[in-house]
């Protein structure tokens, strides 16, 4: 049995940048990483694939390249099973669109195993929610999205000419970060797609964008004045906002909410709330009504020495009693604790002794591509939440994507990467047309 290998499942936000730390002081002899997919894009930017302001085919890394730069072994294929006894992880065989075998089902021993694998919607239940809305879980989900809307708009623009009143309605449900910044993501869109070929279509007027909320106010995490100021400017862009709204069920073209009001709906988006991948629940680790693996304060999956969990995925408790929220930042966060904790034990020095302690930074939303509020907490600025909004805001917005990339590419090529974006920008239309 090989007890030396650290195996790592899912590439996201937290498990590709402990892959990356890992792999450049272990080898790939050592460092496997394992992802369902063969390239990776950070989740919080699925809401401009889907507008199409992100292109899938430019912003993708893929996993391979990652590999070779950073030195870890990659696996593709989707974990579905777990040997603890025999400390093998099982992957499913890898098929191709048409259902063909191209990898088959494999087994791999680990020392150490890291599960990252990130969460998906959970629909709670509603009637229709999962058949008749589409969730931004990953970037199949976003692209499908974009071409939906690509085709919606087409169409309104041949309906426009016999019927002057026809709109694209969207709809779309929960307004946490995701759902607000992918309206104004969507607004900005669709006013670039009407100067592109759909010249009959308005965008302020002939399409719609509705966000559903169940609370009474928008971004209902985030301080009062990140979530008015939000809400200022999802109204000046023409974005009907509902609050204490509570959705029961959805159809292919409306969506009803428990007061019996119905929200016409050529499209739907489901924003409002996640859950861990349900097969997590199979796996004879303890998890919690969410499907999240519960961790001790150390990371390690309770009961389990060699098994740790990060993310969206993982359930932690922090000493005050309140779970470790499930963001980009946190992920980031406990991979680094995971990695301090390893490499320790690597050199036969004992743990970091202190449990994880999530340390919130503030919050950031987007507001397309020129405006973002947020809250800016402690260290930098002596108040405990301090509003930015504006420039700033969003130059600091897009620090963050700059930084995961850093993370995983180095200062050089994100800096390459950085640049030729921002001259792709200049050069082309500023959403994706085709
Ligand atoms: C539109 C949007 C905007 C967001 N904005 C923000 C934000 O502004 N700030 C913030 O902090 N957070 C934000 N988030 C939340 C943030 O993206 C997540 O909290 C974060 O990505 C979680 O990281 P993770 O590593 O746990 O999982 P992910 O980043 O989701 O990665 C999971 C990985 O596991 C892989 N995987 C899944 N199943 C398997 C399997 N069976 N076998 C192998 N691999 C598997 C997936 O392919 C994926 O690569 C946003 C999310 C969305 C959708």
């Amino acid at each position: 049995m090989d007890l030396s290998s650290i195996v790592i499942v899912g590439g996201g936000a937290g498990g590709l940048e402990l892959a990356c730390k890992l792999g450049r002081k272990l080898g790939p002899d050592r460092v496997t990483l394992v992802d369902a997919k063969m390239y990776h894009i950070w989740k919080p930017s699925l809401h401009e694939v889907a507008a199409g302001t992100l292109d899938i085919h430019q912003e993708g890394l893929s996993y391979p390249m990652l590999a070779h730069n950073n030195g870890f072994n990659f696996v593709l294929g989707a974990m579905e099973g777990l040997n603890g006894r025999d400390r093998q992880v099982e992957i499913a065989a890898v098929r191709d669109d048409v259902g063909d075998e191209v990898l088959p089902r494999r087994v791999l021993q680990f020392g150490t195993l890291v599960i990252s694998v990130g969460s998906q919607s959970n629909y709670f239940g509603v009637k229709g929610a999962q058949d008749f809305t589409i969730s931004l879980d990953g970037p199949q989900q976003a692209e499908s999205f974009r071409l939906k809307m690509l085709k919606h708009l087409a169409t309104l623009d041949l309906r426009k000419k016999l019927d002057p009143s026809a709109s694209l309605d969207i709809v779309i449900i929960g307004a946490g970060a995701t759902g607000v910044e992918l309206a104004a993501e969507l607004r900005e869109a669709s006013h670039v797609h009407s100067r592109y070929g759909f010249s009959r279509i308005d965008a302020a007027r002939d399409v719609t964008i509705t966000i559903l909320e169940g609370a009474p106010s928008i971004l209902p995490v985030l301080p009062e004045s990140v979530s008015s100021a939000a809400l200022r400017l999802l109204e000046q862009r023409h974005i009907t906002v509902v609050n204490n709204c509570r959705v029961v069920e959805i159809s292919s073209k409306q969506v009803e909410d428990a007061s019996g009001n119905r929200y016409k709906a050529d499209l739907c988006v489901w924003a409002a709330g996640i859950k861990a991948p349900a097969w997590l629940a199979n796996l004879g680790l303890p998890v919690n009504r969410n499907n999240q693996l519960e961790v001790e304060g150390d990371l390690r999956v309770k009961g389990e020495h060699h098994i740790f969990s990060l993310g969206d995925c993982a359930a932690c408790v922090q000493p005050d009693g309140s779970m470790v929220p499930p963001r980009a930042q946190s992920a980031h966060q406990q991979a680094d604790y995971i990695y301090k904790t390893i490499l320790n034990a690597e050199r036969g020095k004992a743990a970091p002794g202190k449990p994880y302690l999530y340390k919130d930074h503030g919050s950031l939303v987007s507001l397309g591509s020129r405006s973002s509020v947020g809250s800016l907490m402690g260290g930098l600025f002596k108040a405990s939440s301090m509003f930015v909004d504006g420039f700033f805001a969003r130059s600091m917005y897009a620090s963050l994507h700059l930084m995961h990339h850093y993370a995983v590419l180095g200062g050089l090529k994100t800096f390459l990467l950085a640049m030729a974006r921002f001259l792709l920008k200049r050069a082309t239309p500023l959403v994706k047309l085709h």
